[in-house]
């Protein structure tokens, strides 16, 4: 039997029950229509410290909350129940969702914006998606960043994000390899069917699409963009039955 490649670990497949709440979060609600998660949401905090950041969502002023925080050496804070709907990702969409909260679990992670993400946070970040993925059947496309469900309005969790990692276990959608396209001219379109239904801006829809799934790149929209956009559009198609 093959050894699992380099970084994969095995998880395990026993349950586990939601933990209780440490720092309960007054912001929050019942889920709309009855609605289940079938989302997860990731985004970071573009604050200082986790306790700062844990004030803010938990403060009745501010109205906004997530279901877990993880700071940077991998402590995880529980502030909402995952049944409840949490207000993390504000005016948005992903494909036919238009309330992301309504049908998402919220995952903050300490980080200013420009740093990277730390070893003890990816490892407490993995262990919580995988127990979250279980217990709500939630599969590894349905674990976007918040950049992907607001484009435009948000960039989190950034560039520096290791959503490859995520994706070797697992744990998100991989980036499709592909090769450039030449006709450019279905960009928005495929960007829909994708998922991306949060803006019709085809600028918009590139810095969202680069944030995700070619960090760091730059310049006018290629056929690299195009032909991932596509693989993409077609990763998302329901499966005919
Ligand atoms: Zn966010």
């Amino acid at each position: 039997m093959a050894l699992p490649a380099p970084g994969t670990r095995r998880r395990s497949v026993r349950q586990k029950a939601e933990p209780p709440c440490d720092r309960p979060s007054p912001n929050h609600g019942e889920r709309r229509e009855g609605a289940q998660p079938d989302l997860i949401v990731l985004h970071y905090t573009a604050m200082e410290s986790a306790e700062e950041a844990i004030s803010r969502l938990c403060d009745p002023e501010v109205e906004v909350s997530a279901h877990y925080l993880i700071d940077r050496i991998g402590a995880v804070v529980h502030m909402v129940p995952e049944a409840l709907r949490a207000w993390h990702a504000g005016a948005g969409a992903w494909g036919d969702v238009r309330d992301v909260n309504s049908r998402s679990i919220g995952i903050e992670l300490c980080n200013r914006g420009c740093l990277p993400f730390p070893e003890a946070q990816m490892r407490a970040l993995e262990e919580l998606l995988a127990d979250i993925m279980a217990r709500w059947q939630i599969p590894p496309h349905r674990v976007i960043g918040h950049s992907d469900c607001a484009p435009g309005r948000k960039s989190d969790p950034g560039p520096r994000f290791d959503w490859t990692r995520l994706a070797r276990q697992g744990l998100a959608a991989p980036t499709p390899a592909v090769v450039p396209a030449a006709d450019q001219r279905d960009f928005t379109v495929l960007m829909h069917r994708a998922g991306y239904t949060g803006a019709d801006d085809p600028e918009v829809l590139l810095m969202a699409l680069r944030l995700r799934h070619r960090p760091g790149h730059d310049g006018p929209l290629d056929g690299t963009d195009l032909a991932l956009a596509r693989a993409l559009a077609i990763d998302a198609a329901p499966a005919s039955a």
